[in-house]
């Protein structure tokens, strides 16, 4: 497995090139990128962080201590925008009340306990604590999402229905824990998948259709998961 996810990385970063992700100027944006973009196109996330930025909240200070009310509203755009409000201002909390609203102490910690303090806030399930963890705090953990089941699926690397941990554990048990290697890898994943292996898969101009049992074939999709 090892061989075949340095291979994929190869095909993918030929393909794709350098990435720079997290596209956002501070920790505290790439943060609030990872609540807001709970089941939503980065488009509106866009949107919403584009507004917060309009009205000058773009700090844990600011953005505290700003009524909720107004929160929802300038969010909007990003969808479920009153239960999101709602985990900003869980994450918001807990950084005024621990950290006195520096990230730089709250992420100076260990990853294994960073990660299950994150995981103890509301609504910061794994794939948004691990976005945090990996773009805002540069510690090597892998980003797993829905793009990284279908692409897995597909290439008959992973089997069954969507498990996190199980997903996760294919990238982080067989690669080196690099921050810069974890953090590229995603991205060309995610634009993969946003670009090409989607819903409906692109097998025609994918560049792993030879190694991928899916399109390998006939480079007609006939499949569905
Ligand atoms: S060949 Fe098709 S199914 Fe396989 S990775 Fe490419 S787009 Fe996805």
């Amino acid at each position: 497995m090892h061989r075949k996810l340095l291979k994929l990385y190869d095909d993918l970063y030929a393909e794709y090139g350098e990435l720079n992700w997290w596209p956002a100027e501070t920790p505290f944006e790439i943060v609030l990128g990872a609540i807001l973009g709970q089941a939503t196109a980065w488009r509106n996330v866009v949107k919403a962080i584009d507004n917060l930025k309009s009205a000058d909240l773009m700090t844990p200070d600011r953005l505290g201590k700003l009524p909720q009310g107004e929160l929802e509203t300038l969010i909007l755009p990003s969808g479920y925008y009153r239960a999101k409000a709602k985990k900003v201002r869980a994450f918001l909390t807990h950084l005024q009340a621990y950290y006195n609203n520096r990230l730089s102490l709250l992420f100076a910690q260990e990853l294994p306990t960073l990660r299950k303090e994150l995981l103890s806030i509301y609504g910061v399930g794994e794939e948004t604590a691990d976005s945090i963890l990996l773009y805002a705090a540069k510690k090597p953990i892998f980003v797993v999402d829905t793009y990284t089941y279908r692409l897995l699926k597909r290439l008959g690397w992973f089997s069954g229905k969507y498990h996190y941990g199980r997903l996760q554990e294919i990238f982080m048990g067989n690669l080196p824990h690099d921050y810069q290697l974890f953090n590229q890898y995603h991205a060309l994943i995610v634009i993969h998948g946003a670009r090409i292996c989607q819903k409906t898969p692109q097998c025609e101009r994918c560049v792993l259709r030879t190694q991928c049992p899916t399109g390998n074939e006939s480079g007609i999709y006939q499949g569905s998961c």
